[in-house]
């Protein structure tokens, strides 16, 4: 194992667990097919013992005096979930999880959906995966445009599709430098197409052409009310096949059960995103509002693994100002170009050690 090859927290966490998998014996039997864990049937999905998951992770299980809350801990990883509640903190990021947490004869469970494409994905990139993704080509996405001006702050005159644009041009140099190919969806104020719905599915088709290995949508948020107190960033990616966005109250998705192009890259989306989300907040100091997931249209269409960005508030006066000033943006540029870093490097990560097994 070569230490060097990864240095972020993320990466000695990937180190630590390659280490651990590597030992023979406790860790072959712990992941041995011969013990599946537990399922079981709750308010319509299947649910895994909480504590048993995180044991194939090395994780010990803590639950709290009056039992509503379980941690599971390492000396690298901290995983905090709560009975009832589809909110949940890895290593100190908010992670909105498809499905509540539930108490089942005593025990937290956690959705098989839930453990499986957006936890593990996190804690151990590639589990489970029989390929893994090139990082070469990125699109960058900046939303909306042309006619479509996005979110507004009309007292600062500020308007989300030159912010997204200028936000777009500041990360393209920041992936260049790293050596990546950058593609644009815009490089001016337009639309791509007449239509809302055409301009949407033409900017994630765009990966197709240019067959990008990673597709990044830039925006800024607004809210309707409470705008003096919502502030902060969040990253979205793309709903699971048969889970729930996090805009929509469980078992209440209709298009829950359609299988979209972008859901072949549920691991890969979940680890982007994660580690994007994670170096925007380490790097704008914003709260924290969540990594969260949507059937987004421009992430339904990408042919690779996407997300969303939502890098602040337009409606928030104080976080608006920061907006406009390029120095903020360019931290969201830099923040995010070191979340694909640190994503590149775990991937490669995976990558060189298969090659090391053959
Ligand atoms: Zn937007």
């Amino acid at each position: 194992m070569r230490r060097s090859a990864v240095r972020t927290a993320a990466g000695v966490l990937l180190l630590s667990l390659a280490v651990a998998a590597d030992l023979p014996g406790q860790n072959a039997a712990r992941n041995s097919p011969q013990r599946p864990l537990a399922v079981v049937r709750l308010n319509g999905a299947e649910y895994l013992p909480a504590a048993d998951f995180g044991a194939r992770f090395g994780l010990k299980p803590l639950r709290s005096a009056d039992g509503r809350k379980l941690t599971l801990k390492s000396n690298w990883t901290t995983i905090e979930l709560e009975a009832d509640t589809r909110e949940c903190a890895i290593n100190g990021v908010r992670v909105f999880l498809g499905e509540a947490i539930r108490d089942h004869r005593g025990a937290l469970h956690v959705s098989r959906i839930d453990a499986e494409k957006l936890i593990t994905p996190i804690l151990l990139p590639g589990s489970g995966q029989t390929s893994v993704p090139a990082v070469r080509t990125i699109v960058i996405d900046p939303g909306h445009g042309g006619s479509d001006p996005g979110m507004e702050n009309k007292a600062l005159r500020l308007q989300e599709k030159t912010l997204a644009l200028d936000t777009a041009l500041r990360l393209k140099q920041e992936l260049e430098r790293q050596g990546y190919k950058v593609v644009l969806t815009r490089r001016d104020d337009r639309q791509l197409a007449r239509s809302k719905k055409a301009d949407l599915q033409k900017r994630g088709e765009l990966t197709l052409g240019t067959k990008a290995d990673l597709f990044i949508s830039l925006h800024y948020n607004s809210v309707e009310s409470g705008a003096d107190r919502v502030t902060g960033v969040e990253v979205y990616s793309l709903t699971p096949q048969y889970q729930y966005s996090h805009s929509d109250p469980e078992r209440e998705d209709s298009t829950a059960a359609i299988a979209n192009l972008g859901n072949r890259h549920d691991h890969w989306n979940a680890l982007l995103a994660y580690n994007i989300h994670r170096e925007l907040l380490a790097g704008l100091k914003a709260s924290d509002r969540g990594l969260k997931r949507g059937r987004l249209a421009v992430l339904r269409f990408a042919s690779c693994p996407a997300v969303l960005v939502e890098a602040g508030f337009l409606s928030n006066d104080a976080e608006a100002r920061k907006i406009a000033t390029p120095a903020y943006r360019q931290k969201i540029a830099e923040s995010v170009a070191e979340g694909v870093r640190v994503y590149a490097n775990l991937v490669e990560g995976v990558r060189r050690q298969r090659a090391g097994q053959r």
